[in-house]
């Protein structure tokens, strides 16, 4: 089993991991029998654990948080808590299904709108051969839904459940009900299936390597723009733990 050594980014719990370092850690999840908990931790998720308490205990519990999005590498070079590599969560989940294919895992979509989570499984099973989809659902995170998809879910036995409704809520639904589902590995993954099944472009491969996928998403996207408030206040918030003088700047000096 791998250690991965934990950072701290604004007091937030990220592992620094690379790609291939969490797919062992996630192969050792899926031998050791017990549930698991997956989450991708970006800027917006940072600024949101400032104010959210029950988001924050979250990312404490997760078995493994993988650093998603440059602004983190960022921020932990900034920092003094040093994360090697980004790891975005659209792209372990398909690290994960092409795995799941070679091994047998059962792997579950559930969330997104509406025939989205279905055509995602449909992308990944052509990409992957082999691939045994247990399930697909769209569900909701209201709790309400919650005894119908947890009926599902546990008759459709997954290995692996990827959960995209988006943050916090995905990782608050997991964080509720992955005791009694008792599944090796659940993670929220965002709008992961919009990407896979093709309704929402991601930014092209330059644009992600300049660090501008959040200028790409803005564009496509404009309605985000007030979530996205996040990233400057985020790099505000960092700038502030590391000069500030406040002492919270964790490596400082
Ligand atoms: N979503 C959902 N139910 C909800 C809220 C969101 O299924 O109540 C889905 C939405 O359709 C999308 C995903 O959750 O597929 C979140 O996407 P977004 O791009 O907002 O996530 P991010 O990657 O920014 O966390």
């Amino acid at each position: 089993m791998i250690e991965a050594p934990v950072r701290r980014i604004l007091g937030v719990r990220v592992h620094d991991v690379t790609m291939g370092e969490a797919l062992r850690i996630v192969e050792a999840f899926l031998a050791g029998g017990q549930s698991h908990q997956i989450c991708t931790v970006n800027p917006e998720f940072v600024m949101r654990a400032q104010r959210d308490p029950a988001f924050f205990q979250t990312l404490e519990n997760a078995d493994l948080n993988v650093p998603d999005g440059v602004g983190l590498l960022w921020a932990g070079r900034v920092l003094g808590q040093p994360l090697r590599e980004r790891v975005p969560g659209v792209e372990l989940m398909e690290a994960l299904a092409a795995r799941a294919a070679e091994r047998g895992w059962r792997i579950f979509l559930l969330g997104a709108a509406a025939g989205v989570a279905d055509r995602a499984a449909a992308v990944l099973q052509a990409r992957y051969p082999g691939l045994v989809v247990a399930g697909t659902f769209a569900g909701s995170p209201r709790p309400e839904d919650a005894p119908a998809i947890l009926e599902r879910l546990r008759r459709a036995r997954p290995d692996l459940l990827f959960v995209a409704y988006g943050a916090p809520q995905q990782d608050l639904w997991i964080a509720r009900y992955q005791p009694e589902l008792g599944i090796p590995v659940a993670m929220g993954v965002g709008g992961a299936f919009d990407f896979i099944a093709g309704m929402v472009p991601r930014a092209p491969r330059w644009m992600r390597e300049a660090g501008l996928e959040w200028l790409y998403r803005l564009i496509r996207q404009p309605w985000r723009w007030r979530r996205m408030l996040a990233l400057p206040q985020f790099v505000l918030a960092v700038l502030a733990a590391r000069y500030g003088g406040g002492g919270t700047g964790a490596g400082a000096g």
